[in-house]
């Protein structure tokens, strides 16, 4: 970059040294060309309380109607799916930090975009401290601070505490992925006085079926959290709700 600085590059030059956009290959001054950025990060009408897509003028599902999640309201950017899936992969398991920039930049403008009340504090749904080990990277916190940055919000690390990650969940139902994650989520004593009366805004990459988030909340709540919401890069279009 320092070569193309040197050489006078227009920024489309500078792109294509560095690889242009990530989804299409074309030239762009960032990291997600605006045709795609139209084409898959377009904001779309999504339930208030849990981001799943519903019809044009409803605010909230019916699953939400009936039994609202602990947190307060969730965003994300788009449904997982292409492209998403491919950069979240990478993202996570390549430790790609230009993907964190580009993740954590459309994030920010999905809250924008959003009129989201701005959180107090943002925090990071954490891995357990065996899976940070196997892993070496903390994909939620590496979101949280280059998004906190951007919204010129605190991310605090360690407010969160996982203590286990509980069994494998992709065969389980809701109520079973619950009581799998019952208490694997603790805000440590030091961080409590951080916590109460605040509105935070918790940090993942993709929601399943918000078993996870919601015992992330609850923990919160517990120590003293005036209101969570969830903030997300994309989300498994079904209801969370769902058995
Ligand atoms: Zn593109
Ligand atoms: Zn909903």
């Amino acid at each position: 970059m320092q070569d193309a600085a040197r050489h006078g590059l227009c920024a489309a030059g500078r792109a294509l040294l560095a690889g242009g956009c990530e989804v299409c290959r074309g030239w762009t001054a960032g990291r997600l060309c605006a045709d795609c950025r139209t084409r898959f990060a377009a904001p779309a009408p999504r339930c208030c309380r849990c981001a799943l897509r519903v019809p044009a003028g409803l605010a909230c599902c019916v699953d939400c109607q009936r039994a609202p999640p602990l947190f307060e309201r969730c965003l994300c950017v788009a449904d997982y799916d292409f492209p998403w899936d491919r950069l979240i992969g990478r993202f996570k398991y390549e430790q790609a930090p230009e993907l964190a920039l580009l993740l954590a930049d459309c994030m920010a403008a999905a809250a924008q975009a959003a009129g989201m009340p701005s959180a107090e504090v943002l925090v990071a749904l954490p891995l357990s401290a065996q899976r940070l080990a196997e892993r070496g990277y903390d994909q939620a916190w590496e979101l949280t601070r280059r998004l906190g940055r951007r919204l010129g919000v605190p991310a605090r690390p360690r407010l969160l505490e996982r203590r286990f990650d509980g069994q494998p969940q992709a065969r389980l139902t809701r109520a079973q992925r619950l009581r799998n994650l019952q208490g694997a989520f603790q805000v440590p004593p030091a961080a409590v006085a951080a916590v109460q009366g605040r509105h935070l805004a918790l940090i993942d990459d993709v929601m399943t079926t918000g078993a996870t988030a919601h015992e992330a909340t609850r923990a919160l709540l517990a120590a003293g959290a005036r209101r969570v919401d969830l903030w997300l890069v994309a989300r498994t279009p079904v209801p969370t709700h769902e058995a």
